[in-house]
């Protein structure tokens, strides 16, 4: 099956006795025992609920992994994915990874003991001189945020070979319609279901996809004893703009590549980041890797001015936080997503107040540079 059709059918329930299309809100926290001894497979919706596994199976299809778990929000996901870590465990980590991920093994994961060693992962002789025998993950954002850095996830995989290293790789940016890092030697896949998947910025939602069984029954004893699950009603709307993932994946990333050529050519833009233009440093190995580039674009003004009257002055482009909805939205890294990476590690990775990040979305694409282009003047 395409990734189109999976979109659609991969986790359709046949044995729906009504017939119903779309997968039914089972708004039920508990569920009644036919006798003892017996369960009809559901016990308490923190354990399971039908439409929460209703879209874990979709998303199981989708990376190509054996089992998905549904988390409340991305940062549900992966804090409960840092409870297989002990303390003395070392991870190797993405140094340009989301700001939330950053916040949560700083503050929480290392005092627990684990210890996070951040380094550029697009450079795979950095990631082998990391490895230690205490290393257990290496976790791994492609393309990072914001600066659109792309890491071989294959090239990965060879250096820890038959190693003891989890490999984890968030794939919000690029989701499982245009990248399986699974099907690359992964061994966990996050999602932000919030971003993409959901795609209506109405939702929060967070997935862990796993490759093998004995990580999947542990990550599904961690979501049952942790608890922040994804709920039946969010849970369905994750499912419903699953449906349209494909076409809306199209959309931005054909918007996306017309406005990163056109920022190209502006005079006060004096960099633009978007692994879908050739003269991107991954733009092979993204092609290689990767069925698409995705819609995510950062790009560096010519003055703080000339990025404040972006964020000021746009019409259509919304000034808010989070990505991958239908609406095109911009954000300031600086004060937003990186405000708390001190300002040296900021300025050492090009993140500083005159770059500003895009995610494009699917409106027509002549209308965003129209809004561009006014508040550029
Ligand atoms: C948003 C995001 C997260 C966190 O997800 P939430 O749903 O906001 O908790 C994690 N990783 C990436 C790449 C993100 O963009």
């Amino acid at each position: 099956m395409k990734p189109e059709t999976a979109c659609i059918h991969a986790a359709r329930d046949r044995s729906h006795s009504t017939g119903a299309v779309a997968v039914p809100i089972y708004q039920s926290a508990t569920f009644a025992h036919p006798g003892v001894g017996h369960s009809t497979g559901y016990d308490y919706s923190r354990t399971q609920n039908p439409t929460r596994e209703h879209v874990e199976n979709l998303l199981a299809a989708l990376e190509g992994g054996v089992s998905a778990s549904a988390h409340a929000s991305g940062m549900a996901a992966i804090s409960t994915l840092m409870e297989l870590f002990s303390p003395g465990d070392e991870i190797i980590a993405t140094d340009d990874l989301y700001g939330g991920s950053i916040r949560l093994f700083d503050h929480v994961s290392t005092k627990n003991g684990v210890a996070l060693r951040y380094v550029d992962t697009s450079d795979l002789s950095a990631i082998e001189a990391a490895i230690t025998k205490a290393t257990k993950a290496i976790f791994i954002e492609t393309p990072t945020n914001p600066m659109m850095k792309i890491t071989d996830i294959a090239g990965v995989k060879a250096l820890t070979g038959e190693r003891d290293i989890l490999l984890i790789v968030d794939n919000t940016f690029l989701t499982p319609y245009f990248f399986n890092p699974i099907l690359l030697g992964a061994d966990i896949v996050i999602h932000s279901g919030t971003k993409y998947l959901a795609g209506h910025n109405d939702t929060l939602a967070g997935f862990l996809v796993i490759k093998s069984a004995e990580i999947a029954d542990r990550l599904h004893f961690l979501k049952n004893t942790m608890g922040g699950v994804l709920s039946p009603f969010d849970a369905f709307l994750v499912a419903r703009g699953i449906k349209t993932l494909a076409i809306r994946m199209e959309r931005a990333q054909q918007n996306a590549m017309i406005i990163a050529q056109w920022l190209k050519e502006q005079p006060k833009v004096t960099a633009v980041h978007y692994p879908g233009l050739p003269l991107h440093p991954a733009y092979e190995l993204s092609r290689r890797q990767a069925r698409g580039f995705g819609a995510m674009i950062s790009f560096s003004t010519d003055s703080v001015e000339t990025a404040q009257n972006i964020l000021n002055k746009t019409e259509l482009i919304l000034f808010a936080e989070s990505l991958g909805g239908v609406e095109t939205l911009v954000t300031y890294p600086v004060t937003q997503t990186h405000s708390y990476v001190p300002e040296a590690e900021r300025m050492k990775r090009g993140i500083d107040d005159k770059l500003l990040r895009l995610s494009v979305g699917i409106e027509a694409a002549e209308d965003i540079i129209g809004d561009l282009e006014m508040a550029m003047k």
